[in-house]
């Protein structure tokens, strides 16, 4: 997995599929790395939910699974041990030994609960042992109540235990020498006070039953509540010094409203930074946080777009200059293209890119239809007057911008790519909409494996450049997974590497070269 992620969402919990799920929806590519256990792993329902009640909280991330993938987030089951800044974005490694990267990380992570010290209270958690009644207080109604007093702050989650039953214990030795006022608010509601501390937890037949005294005595209860001390999953983020904010629950990585740390690309949502935060918090916290991330990602490609035009100008000056400052091109049809049309039937074509017109004179003498379109009028002058029956419609246009109304039976475009603002992906996705049922879209590219699969004559050109400036040569899989035609409606038919003899501009060097070659074929009935 050297490839570079959009995001990496850290946890596949409520929070994390959230974001996985908004981020996804926005054609982002998200790698989702979860090991597996969520919070609320020790209760088999899910309260106050949203269109959710009582579910099974396993089977909502069952579901966000579900729904995350048909927009193709992608899942790892590992356990990220630590994110590092890499040469370009983060490094993220996994406990498997992996390191993948990432423009963005969303830290989604969670807590433990850690449990105060009592005897068996671990065994009910999240059964007959509760720590938010909103959760689980209606099931206990008034049922005999227990609070567990861990800290000062009990006394606020006893009060509030208090609105589901007016049979309410209150265990206060861990809560330190209580108030004189505080402990007649509790008498006047009625709720009992125990300073003895509490040694263990009873049970009937594996069923919770109540708490034992450290002086023998036993309490017979329902349910027990207690706050535990949250536990946040964030030790793998310590290489990144995170700003951290401290509150009566312990210290946490700081975020502002959008989740955002104080790492520009590391966002933090869900329980890992906010333990009070429910499955509703926690899918809207995602939700928001993925929103913020987009919109730092969109923001950070126009940046780069508009310096990459300051740098080289724009993709017109560009394509027009190299045309220009050089004589004729060879003009000859690329020879991979020809073998995959020749057993198509013929109709209406369009060329995208068509450069000198090569391909695009081809296929009328094949009896095809074309139009052929490309950015540079030079380009386009040069295939005109190849074409003096003007049998082909020459367009000259950047197709970033070009729209037709027409449709055609092929779409084909050959080394179809650029160091300079080429929005490659939907050029083709929106050329693919024009072609009818039964037509088919061509992609004919370079394969540059090894510095040997870049023929001669380009590696002048090539090595001009740093990696960065590089136009991004996908591989035939790539090209599927990158264009994401809708499988309803498009077959692939070919999709591999063909090498060939190819030969320079100056007519007489030869090489051989690899082409990757993709054909996709819209299904009959699919307009
Ligand atoms: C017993 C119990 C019952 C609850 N009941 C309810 C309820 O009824 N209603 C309600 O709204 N809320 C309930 N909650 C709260 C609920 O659990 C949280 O709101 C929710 O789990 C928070 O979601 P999250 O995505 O932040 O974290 P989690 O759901 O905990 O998900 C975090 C995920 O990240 C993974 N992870 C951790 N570290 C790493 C790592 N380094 N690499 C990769 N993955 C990692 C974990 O394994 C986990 O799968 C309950 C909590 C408990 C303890």
């Amino acid at each position: 997995m050297t490839e570079q992620w959009d995001v990496i969402i850290v946890g596949g919990g409520a929070a994390g599929l959230s974001a996985a799920l908004t981020l996804g929806r926005a054609r982002r590519r998200v790698l989702v790395v979860d090991a597996g256990e969520p919070r609320n792993r020790f209760a088999s329902q899910m309260h106050g939910v949203l269109g959710h009640e009582g579910l099974d909280p396993a089977d909502l991330l069952r579901r966000g699974r579900e729904e995350a993938s048909v927009y193709g987030v992608a899942f790892v089951s590992d356990q990220v041990v630590a994110v590092d800044e890499g040469d370009r974005g983060l490094s993220v490694q996994l406990a498997g030994g992996e390191t993948i990267l990432a423009r963005a990380v969303i830290v989604a992570s969670g807590m433990t609960d850690e449990l105060p010290d009592v005897d068996g209270l671990a065994e009910h958690w999240g059964t007959g042992v509760l720590h938010c009644p909103y959760c689980h207080g209606w099931e206990v109604r008034d049922q005999r109540l227990g609070v567990l007093g861990t800290s000062e702050i009990s006394t606020h989650q006893a009060e509030l235990v208090r609105q589901w039953s007016a049979r309410l214990t209150f265990f206060t030795s861990a809560c330190g020498e209580l108030d004189p006022e505080v402990r007649r608010r509790f008498q006047a509601r009625g709720v009992e006070l125990v300073d003895i501390a509490v040694e263990a937890v009873l049970h009937d037949a594996g069923r919770f039953a109540g708490v034992r005294l450290v002086d023998g005595s036993e309490v017979a209860l329902d349910a027990l509540f207690l706050a535990p001390t949250p536990r946040p999953h964030d030790g793998f983020l310590a290489g990144l010094g995170l700003d951290r904010d401290e509150n009566p629950m312990g210290e946490f990585i700081a975020t502002d409203p959008a989740g955002r740390t104080s790492h520009p690309w590391v966002w933090a949502i869900g329980n890992v930074v906010d333990p009070t935060a429910k499955v509703p918090m926690s899918i809207g916290q995602g939700s928001q946080t993925a929103a913020a991330v987009n919109t730092a990602l969109v923001t950070e490609e126009f940046d780069e777009a508009l310096a990459a035009r300051a740098h080289h100008g724009t993709a017109a000056d560009h394509w027009e200059s190299m045309y220009a400052e050089r004589s004729r091109w060879s003009g000859r049809v690329n020879a991979t293209m020809a073998e995959v049309v020749r057993n198509l039937p013929v109709g209406d074509a369009l060329d995208l890119g068509c450069g000198e017109g090569g391909d695009a004179l081809w296929l009328s003498e094949q009896g095809w239809r074309v139009t052929a379109v490309d950015i540079s009028p030079t380009a386009i002058a040069r295939a005109a007057d190849g074409d003096p029956d003007h049998r082909v419609t020459w367009v000259a246009e950047d197709l970033a911008t070009w729209r037709t109304e027409e449709t055609f039976d092929l779409v084909t475009a050959s080394f179809f790519h650029s160091r300079v603002d080429l929005p490659r992906t939907e050029i083709l996705r929106r050329a693919a909409d024009r072609i009818r049922p039964g037509g088919h879209l061509l992609l004919v590219s370079h394969v540059f494996e090894t510095e040997q699969d870049i023929p001669p004559w380009a590696v002048h050109s090539h090595a001009e450049h740093d990696e960065a400036e590089q136009p991004v040569l996908l591989t035939p899989q790539e090209e599927v997974a990158e264009l994401d035609l809708d499988p309803a409606q498009w077959e692939v038919v070919v999709q591999e590497v063909r090498s060939r003899e190819a030969i320079g501009p100056d007519g007489e060097q030869t090489a051989m070269v690899k082409d990757g070659v993709v054909l996709w074929r819209r299904r009959d009935g699919h307009a």
